[in-house]
C-alpha cells in the first residue's frame, strides 16, 4: 500500500508530470491507477484510439448501483513555452499563500482534491457511490471526453450527477456557450487583374461568406434572447473569423484565401443549424465562383465542437453543489469545458472548483493555498452527504 497522501502531496504529484496536451499523459494516468490500487480501488483506463500516449482513467467507490456523483477533470495542461515563469512550472512551490505550478490552477488542484476524497470514502464507506473521470485532450477541443463518457457508461453503473472542477472559485456554474469551428480554403484561379472577369479571386469570394457571418452577428444581435439565453454576455451567437491569409501580388487574382470561421452558441440555438446554414451559403458562393471558371471551389472542415451547458431546471449536480458551497448566485461562463458533454450524454452538470480562471494558462500559474483549502472542506462536506442517505 502506498503512503495515505494528502490533496498537497497529491498536487504537487499531478504537477511534477508535463502532461502538456501535445504529449503523453501516462505517466500521470500510471501513478493515479497505482495509488488508487495500493488502497484497493479498482480503476479503468481507456485508451486514446489513435495516441496511444495518451489515456483517461475513471474509477467508482461504493455500492455498484448507478446514481453516483461524478467528480470530472482533465489530465492534460496548457504548454509553457515562450512563457516567463519564475520557478519550475512542473514543481509546486509555495509563495505569499499561493501554489505556483502549470495546472495547479487549470485543473491539477482539483483533480488532486478529487483523487483524496476518493481514497477517503473508499475507507469511510458511503451509501452513494461515488465516481473518478480524469480525461485527456481537454485543452485541444474537449475530444477526450466522448469516448471516456462512453467506456465509462459501458463499465460502471451510470452517475447521475457531475462536478466538472473547472477554476469557478468553488462558485456553482451553470451554464456556457458552445463553441465549433470549420477552417475555410477558397481554391480560385488566378489571372492578370486586368483580366480579371476571366478569373476568380478567392479573397474576393472568401469575403462574401465572412460578410454573410458579420450580417448574422447583426441579424442574431437583434433577437430577443429567451430564458436562460438572457444570462450570458452577449445573449447570442457569434460568428468570428480571427485569422485570414492569402493572395500572391495585388495585380494577380488570388488563387486561395484560407481563414477560420468559428462560433460561440447560445445554449438554447443549433449548432446543426449554423452548421447547414454555412453549408449552403458555401455552396451559393462556390457555384457563383464556378460559373466564371469551374474548376474552382471552396473546401470547408469541421475543427472543433465542444456542445454548450444548458443551465438546467432544478438539476440535480446544481442542487447538491449549491447545498454544498452555500452559492445561491446564477453564473454562466464564457469558456467551454467537458459539462456539455456530460449533459448531452445524459447527466445532469455543474461547473464547481477551486482557483480563478484568470489565471489559467498564464504564466505563473497558481491556485490559492485558501482556494485549495475551501476545495477540500468542500470535498469533506460531499464525504458526508455520500455517507448520508437524507435527501440526496
Ligand atoms: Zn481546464
Amino acid at each position: 500500500m502506498m503512503d495515505r497522501l494528502s490533496p498537497r502531496k497529491i498536487l504537487e504529484k499531478l504537477v511534477s508530470f508535463p502532461t502538456v496536451s501535445s504529449d503523453t499523459n501516462l505517466p500521470l494516468i500510471d501513478w493515479v491507477e497505482n495509488y488508487l490500487r495500493s488502497h484497493g480501488i479498482e480503476t479503468f483506463r481507456h485508451l486514446h484510439e489513435l495516441d496511444p500516449r495518451k489515456a483517461a482513467v475513471f474509477a467508482h467507490v461504493g455500492p455498484k448501483e448507478v446514481g453516483a456523483v461524478v467528480l470530472s477533470g482533465h489530465t492534460d495542461v496548457v504548454p509553457v513555452e515562450g512563457q516567463s515563469w519564475n520557478s519550475d512550472p512542473f514543481e509546486v512551490v509555495e509563495r505569499d499563500g499561493k501554489l505556483f505550478g502549470r495546472g495547479t490552477c487549470d485543473m491539477k488542484g482539483f483533480n488532486a482534491l478529487a483523487i483524496w476524497i476518493l481514497v477517503e470514502a473508499h475507507y469511510a464507506g458511503v451509501i452513494r457511490p461515488l465516481q473518478l473521470a480524469l480525461s485527456y485532450d481537454e485543452e485541444i477541443g474537449c475530444t477526450g471526453a466522448p469516448p471516456l463518457i462512453e467506456n465509462m457508461s459501458a463499465v460502471l453503473p451510470k452517475g447521475s450527477a457531475v462536478i466538472v472542477g473547472e477554476p469557478s472559485m468553488m462558485g456553482a456554474v451553470t451554464g456556457h456557450k458552445g463553441g465549433t469551428g470549420f477552417h475555410v480554403h477558397v481554391r480560385g484561379y488566378e489571372v492578370h487583374s486586368s483580366i480579371m472577369h476571366t478569373g476568380a479571386n478567392a479573397i474576393m469570394y472568401g469575403v462574401k461568406l465572412i460578410d454573410w457571418a458579420n450580417k448574422m452577428n447583426t441579424t442574431n444581435s437583434a433577437k430577443e434572447p429567451t430564458g436562460a439565453d438572457a444570462m450570458f454576455d452577449p445573449p447570442w451567437t457569434t460568428l468570428h473569423v480571427g485569422r485570414i491569409e492569402g493572395g500572391t501580388a495585388h495585380n494577380i487574382t488570388a488563387l486561395d484565401c484560407r481563414f477560420g470561421l468559428d462560433f460561440r452558441f447560445i445554449p438554447g440555438d443549433s449548432p446543426e443549424k449554423w452548421k447547414d446554414q454555412t453549408r449552403s451559403r458555401v455552396a451559393e458562393i462556390e457555384a457563383e465562383m464556378q460559373t466564371v471558371v469551374p474548376e474552382t471551389y471552396i473546401e470547408l472542415g469541421e475543427t472543433y465542437g465542444v456542445p454548450a451547458l444548458r443551465p438546467e431546471e432544478d438539476g440535480e449536480a446544481e442542487r447538491i453543489v449549491r447545498r454544498l458551497t452555500g452559492d445561491n448566485a446564477s453564473r454562466v461562463v464564457s469558456y467551454g469545458t467537458e459539462a456539455g458533454h456530460f449533459q448531452n450524454a445524459g447527466y445532469s452538470a455543474v461547473i464547481c472548483g477551486p482557483g480563478d480562471i484568470a489565471q489559467a494558462h498564464q504564466p505563473d500559474e497558481f491556485l490559492s493555498v485558501e482556494q485549495f483549502e475551501m476545495g477540500r472542506a468542500f470535498m469533506c462536506k460531499l464525504l458526508a452527504m455520500l455517507r448520508d442517505d437524507e435527501g440526496v
